[in-house]
């Protein structure tokens, strides 16, 4: 989980052979945060979602259609494998 300040892990990830492409996805969302800040990141993120939910989509899949989720994954996926 990221914070505007760090990110906490979870004990039980830190041996998880993803951890860094976690580290990677959640610095993307405090990169945002201060592109955005944070009424900006909450507006967007929050719109996102119940955008997807209004449209007929599960918690999950309006989850993953958030843009700012996008781009933490994209940019995870590009620089963590
Ligand atoms: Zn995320």
């Amino acid at each position: 989980m990221a914070m505007p300040w760090g990110i906490y892990v979870h004990p039980d990830r830190l041996q998880r052979p993803d951890l860094g492409r976690l580290i990677v996805h959640e610095l993307v969302h405090i990169d945002q945060w201060r592109r955005l800040g944070a009424v900006g990141w909450a507006r967007s993120y929050m719109g996102d979602y119940f955008r997807g939910r209004r449209a007929g989509l599960k918690h999950h899949d309006a989850y993953r259609a958030i843009a700012l989720e996008k781009e933490a994954r994209d940019v995870a996926s590009h620089l963590a494998g």
